[in-house]
């Protein structure tokens, strides 16, 4: 029901184009999907690693240097390859290449490290990025009514919530709520960093084992998930 709604959204959307860029619906939507820079899974996933490994190389070059002037130099060139970004067309609707379900951690974020700009990447966060019902119920207007193609959830170096869960320290009621998925699927002698990698491993299982939407997208070949991990210091996403 939601894919079939999902249709007539997108339908409904591509129909509010500005007029002056075509006659025909086909043009009009053609020029959205290009102007939005649809990509298929396996280009998602391509242009995530290639903007980490921008990211990365302005971070590392950050961290060389000594100077405010010299740190924000370096940082800018993150985003000179985002001057595609079409104002007029994101107003109008939206198709980003992917999905990141990601920590609400201050220094994680997705946008920022995959050097990606406003339309492109959807995004969930919580901390501890837990695939929680609100969150995979995000994921699925994601991939059923946006048509995203690729799902990343990921982890980070340093992430307090599985620090949290790992310690046996007194929590708010709601707190422990939100550490309670990430304690479940602890291992018994997990370091933080395996503890990390598994909550964003446990986290992608989830989404096809508690979502039929998530779970026939990916039968369909329409859907990608992956997990990831984000190391603060060095800038690198590593794949899981
Ligand atoms: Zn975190």
């Amino acid at each position: 029901m939601l894919v079939g709604s999902a249709l007539g959204m997108a339908g409904a959307a591509f129909s509010m184009l500005r007029p002056e860029v075509s006659k025909a619906s086909g043009t009009m939507e053609k020029h959205l999907l290009e102007s939005l820079q649809v990509c298929t899974p396996k280009d998602a996933l391509t242009r995530l690693r290639e903007g980490n490994a921008r990211f990365t190389k302005a971070w590392t070059a950050a961290s060389a240097t000594g100077t405010p002037e010299q740190r924000m130099h370096q940082l800018n060139t993150i985003w000179e390859q985002n001057c595609q970004i079409d104002p007029i067309a994101l107003a109008k609707g939206q198709k980003p290449f992917a999905a990141i379900l990601s920590c609400a951690d201050s220094r994680v974020d997705p946008g920022w490290l995959f050097a990606c700009g406003s339309g492109e990447l959807f995004q969930v966060r919580s901390a501890g990025n837990t695939a929680f019902d609100e969150a995979i119920a995000s994921l699925e207007y994601a991939v059923a009514v946006l048509g995203t193609p690729l799902v990343v959830t990921m982890g980070h170096s340093a992430c307090g919530a599985v620090k949290a869960a790992i310690a046996s320290e007194p929590l708010t009621p709601l707190l422990e709520g939100l550490v309670k998925p990430i304690r479940a699927n602890l291992k018994s002698g997990d370091s933080l960093t395996q503890a990390i990698e598994g909550n964003a491993r446990y986290s992608a299982a989830q989404l096809t084992a508690r979502s039929a939407v998530l779970k026939d997208a990916v039968a369909a070949g329409k859907l990608t998930i992956r997990s990831a991990s984000f190391d603060i210091g060095s800038g690198v996403v590593t794949w899981l």
